[in-house]
């Protein structure tokens, strides 16, 4: 299935019927599956036979999911979780444990943020932020002895910077570790990471991927490419794990060690699963993912450019218009879109920002972003309020930075809606 369009595998990878099966993806709702004796259960749980036995680990609906994402990334093996926050905390502590060391991106999503800054600090392992636009040798300054992984995101949630891959691609395997970049904005249809050398990627499919705001989940696929037996850095993957019979992950599933070692030990242990049902319905966003994308990347194209225009608009990042700073990277990353999502402030903000957001009526206000529906958002009063100001200002968010998140719907309505609330201020 590797040569068929993207358009093909968003409709038709990951579950193909046989005769007689169903057409669609049928949902498994069973927790557990049944076998015919105790050999069978025992090569199971001795990870010697593959199957399903227990929904916490793995579930056909599920798979059929995962099978489709990894198609579209180009990856070997992917894992759903039950959101993107579990599938970046899983994919952390499936190579770094206490005493380690990441290196993450300072423009990245709020809640990614906290759980590098605050939750895994507390675990023992350390995170330093940077700058992702400063230079490789900069970056290699904090680069650390036990540095386990290099992470960013391929468009920044809110601040839509754009990440160099290959320049963080190249710090991490300089430094013999892997680079995880998280494409929830992106999505496979505009970017696919792994052709630029990153190793890991997630997303949060709660958003375009899911595309209704219906339901939460996560995924992280392999790219099957990097080499963990290179050093010593990764002894969960190359070392005997204990709660299977002393088995390296490595040695017994070559390529497929990475995604193994989290299904059967941090799934089993943690539990954080994507259930039957949401997989069904991520299935039927990402049946039309490439028709949504393009159309929630044009409408977005054509709002950066009104609000550009607009008198009482102070400034406008969208990485598509000439003149944004990532304009560049943009061409290179993102040459045929890039998102829904913009970033933008008003003049006078303290006194207009609010009255704008209260007057608008098409577009509603939620945390949500990158579905159908057009919405906004005021990180700074609302996703990011934890922050100090310090912190805003090194994730790059302005006290005054308005996340639009343009839907799928008729573009001339919601400039029609925007541009009555600025009226009004
Ligand atoms: C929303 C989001 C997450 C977290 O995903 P949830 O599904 O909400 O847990 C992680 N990364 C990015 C870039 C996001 O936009």
């Amino acid at each position: 299935m590797a040569n068929r369009k993207l358009g093909t595998k968003c409709i038709r990878s990951g579950y193909v019927p046989k005769k007689g099966e169903p057409q669609v993806l049928p949902i498994i709702q069973s927790t557990t599956f049944k076998y015919d004796n105790s050999q069978q259960m025992a090569e199971l749980f001795d990870l010697e036979a593959s199957g399903y036995f227990y929904s916490r680990l793995q579930n056909p609906t599920t798979d059929a999911v995962a099978a489709k994402i990894t198609d579209l990334e180009g990856g070997v093996a992917a894992m759903m979780t039950s959101s993107g926050q579990a599938a970046n905390f899983l994919a952390v502590i499936n190579i770094a444990s206490a005493g380690d060391h990441v290196l993450a991106s300072s423009s990245i999503y709020g809640g990614t943020y906290n759980l590098f800054g605050v939750t895994l600090k507390k675990l023992g392992i350390d995170c330093t932020f940077v700058d992702q636009d400063l230079d490789l040798e900069e970056l290699q300054n904090e680069i650390k002895p036990n540095t386990k992984l290099v992470f960013g995101e391929t468009i920044a949630n809110p601040t839509v910077k754009v990440l160099d891959i290959e320049k963080f691609a190249a710090l991490a395997h300089n430094n013999g570790i892997p680079l995880l970049v998280d494409n929830t904005f992106a999505t496979p249809v505009f970017c696919r990471p792994f052709e630029f050398g990153a190793d890991i990627v997630t997303h949060s499919t709660s958003k375009y991927m899911d595309g209704h705001a219906i339901s939460l989940g996560g995924c992280i696929v392999d790219s099957g490419n990097f080499d963990w037996e290179q050093n010593d850095k990764f002894p969960g993957l190359t070392t005997p794990d204990d709660s299977y019979h002393g088995l390296i992950y490595t040695k017994k599933f070559g390529k497929g060690a990475f995604i193994t070692k989290a299904t059967v030990q941090l799934m089993r242990d943690l539990g954080s699963t994507m259930a039957p049902m949401n997989a069904f319905l991520l299935n039927l966003g990402l049946e039309t993912l490439h028709l949504r994308m393009p159309r929630h990347y044009e409408n977005a194209l054509a709002i950066a450019r009104f609000l550009k225009d607009h008198p009482k608009v102070a400034w406008v990042n969208f990485p598509n218009l000439e003149d944004d700073s990532y304009f560049n990277l943009t061409q290179k990353y993102l040459p045929e879109g890039s998102c829904g999502v913009l970033a933008f402030g008003l003049k006078d903000y303290d006194a207009t920002t609010t009255k704008f957001v209260d007057k608008l009526e098409l577009v509603s206000i939620v945390t949500h972003v990158a579905d159908a529906r057009t919405c906004l958002l005021h990180p700074a009063s609302h996703t990011h309020r934890q922050m100090t100001k310090e912190q805003l200002q090194e994730a790059g968010v302005a006290p005054d930075l308005i996340r639009l998140s343009v839907g799928i719907e008729d573009v001339s309505d919601i400039i029609a809606d925007l541009q009555q609330a600025l009226q009004s201020i």
